[in-house]
């Protein structure tokens, strides 16, 4: 089980989450190309540890644990995971 970022992301696009990521899950980062074009930042399903640590450093409170996501945010778990193609 994953952590998903959802809707609050789009437009913020903090990046305070990726630096806070001890196993680097979070993308585009601000250097990526792709960076500028993303609607928001995406948490990769399969490397994401569980840690939390990304949670408490958004700004707009975007993060949320997959049981703790509400539901008219559930998209957002498969859009996180496209982004990787997973
Ligand atoms: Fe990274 Fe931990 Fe957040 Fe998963 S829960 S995205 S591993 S900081």
């Amino acid at each position: 089980m994953a952590y998903v970022i959802a809707e609050p992301c789009i437009g913020t696009k903090d990046s305070a989450c990726v630096d806070a990521c001890p196993v680097d899950c979070i993308h585009p980062k601000k250097d990526d190309p792709r960076f500028e074009a993303a609607e928001l930042l995406y948490i990769d399903p399969v490397e994401c540890i569980d840690c939390g640590a990304c949670v408490p450093v958004c700004p707009v409170s975007a993060i949320f644990a997959l049981d703790d996501l509400p539901e008219k945010w559930a998209d957002f778990t498969q859009k996180n995971a496209a982004f990787f193609g997973r």
